[in-house]
């Protein structure tokens, strides 16, 4: 009896103390767990409003109660509940977590077709009070402001942004201590999205997401982050856009001189004061949707192709824009144009575009492309080689070439095509091994490509070279960084004389 309960109580005590060391595991996972998504989506930069949703609220309160029950219970009953309270926390976290996933990864075609034409409807519409609009140059425009903004953040250019963002963002940036010890450099960005064009009485407000990525300096150690971050555009109603020039670069809205202000927000050259959104956009709420360290492991790892069977999104608005573009360029056949179209531009694009991709000569294709889809793709390509990596695209056949819209506004016309191709997509390392991919079984992929260019530029696309200068018709083989043609000191990018590719968006992320 006495070695019964002897033993009994050793056992007793082995398992408390398992149970307790399980306990304590348990806690630190918990805590881990419960923590973890906001270190993972902290704010880069300070300054921004933050709205991450990681969905962690009452965080606090269930590590204290678990401690509490520890400290006042007895283990017999602590334990147990503490036990159901860690289950009941882990299944209801998956549940929202794995809800979450499935909201931002793979949104339905119908959500995001309905998505799609609200969108597209409310720029038509708006397009309508603002002939000046242009979906190209707004992109410009946010390019321009995003690159400044992170580049100038907690440094003395700050000021020359002032009429371009919130009075209150500004002054947050501005009063954050950490902006000053933090460095922002080799910002890239990937693409521009439309989320929502709307107006109040006051404003005209366009929703952007951006995906970007750059580096962050602090204390001497550096950081790449992978981004995406929704900016709220905002401008007084009634206020018209301004030609390319202004939206390009951030110039006075006043007098159109370079973005030089004082701290007030005064021009130094015209002496204006300059409020925010009186003739031009400013930023009006910036919010970090998803922050990731870029880690180059993820450069060889290969997902599987999602939305090649989805239907193409194709642009509401799309039979409008082709009959006005039959008439604008005098065009008798509107298919032939679009036979020549896809077989002298997107098709050659394509396959001269992802040729020096895989062989990693970026530069060979500058011609083609506008610049800041040139930048983000260099810096895929830099990395690629960092890592003595290499992507090879190989047997590259394009399949089919869908129509998805047609733009055009006062400075450009835009034509969305969505390719369809195969070809072996796999990744080599210095000695040519493998690291991801198939060598040996295609991969079937689909791709929104948009091409701009000039409205008004008349140009025979059956007479197209890809290997020569749309200005003056030299070799295109001395077209530098900038895009401009040293023969005839032509700046190429900005479609001024010919197409030029201006974005590339996988099938799943398309969203016009
Ligand atoms: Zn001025
Ligand atoms: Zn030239």
């Amino acid at each position: 009896m006495r070695q019964y309960i002897f033993q009994n109580t050793i056992s007793k005590r082995k398992i408390f103390r398992f149970v307790g060391i399980f306990s304590i595991i348990s806690l630190g996972i918990l805590i881990i767990f419960l923590f973890v998504p906001e270190i993972l989506m902290a704010r880069p930069g300070g300054g921004q409003s933050y709205s991450g949703g990681s969905g962690n609220s009452g965080g606090d309160g269930i590590g204290g109660l678990i401690f509490w029950l520890i400290l006042q219970l007895p283990p017999q009953i602590s334990i147990p509940l503490i036990i159901v309270i860690i289950v009941f926390y882990y299944f209801k976290n998956k549940k929202e977590k794995g809800h979450d996933v499935s909201v931002a990864s793979t949104p339905t075609y119908s959500n995001k077709f309905n998505e799609f034409n609200s969108v597209e409807q409310s720029i038509e519409r708006f397009k309508q009070k603002d002939p000046d609009f242009s979906r190209l140059l707004f992109w410009d425009f946010v390019t321009s402001i995003y690159h400044k903004y992170y580049t100038y953040l907690g440094k003395a250019d700050f000021k020359n942004i002032k009429p371009f963002i919130a009075s209150y963002i500004w002054e947050q940036a501005q009063n954050n201590p950490l902006n000053k010890q933090t460095d922002i450099s080799e910002i890239v960005i990937g693409n521009i999205n439309f989320i929502s064009v709307f107006e109040d009485d006051k404003y005209t407000g366009i929703v952007v997401d951006i995906k970007s990525n750059y580096t962050k300096t602090k204390a001497g150690k550096s950081t790449r982050f992978v981004l995406t971050e929704r900016w709220l555009f905002s401008r007084k109603r009634g206020v018209l856009s301004k030609p390319p020039e202004e939206m390009r670069d951030l110039k006075c809205p006043n007098c159109g001189a370079p973005a030089d202000f004082n701290d007030a927000g005064e021009c130094q050259y015209c002496n204006t004061f300059i409020v925010a959104g009186e003739m031009q956009w400013f930023v009006n709420q910036i919010s970090i949707i998803k922050q990731e360290v870029f880690k180059t492991q993820g450069l060889a790892h290969y997902e599987q192709e999602i939305g090649t069977d989805y239907p193409t999104i194709v642009s509401p608005a799309i039979n409008t824009y082709i009959q006005q573009f039959t008439q604008s360029h005098q065009l008798k056949d509107w298919n032939l144009y679009w036979q020549n179209f896809t077989d002298n531009i997107a098709y050659k694009y394509f396959i001269e575009i992802y040729h020096a991709w895989s062989e990693m000569q970026w530069q060979k294709v500058r011609h083609l492309l506008s610049d800041r889809l040139y930048e983000s793709y260099s810096f895929w390509i830099e990395s690629y080689k960092r890592e003595h990596l290499q992507n090879r695209l190989d047997n590259l056949s394009i399949k089919r070439i869908d129509m998805a819209a047609i733009e055009s506004d006062k400075y450009y016309e835009a034509f969305t095509v969505r390719i369809f191709a195969s070809c072996y997509d796999y990744v080599i390392n210095r000695e040519g091994k493998l690291i991801g991919g198939s060598k040996k079984k295609a991969r079937y992929f689909s791709e929104y490509w948009t091409f701009m260019r000039r409205s008004g530029v008349e140009f025979k696309e059956s007479e197209f070279s890809l290997h020569n200068c749309p200005n003056c018709g030299a070799p295109a083989d001395k077209i530098g960084q900038a895009a401009v043609c040293e023969y005839c000191g032509a700046k190429i990018s900005n479609g001024d004389f010919s197409w030029i590719l201006t974005r590339i968006v996988q099938d799943e992320e398309y969203t016009g």
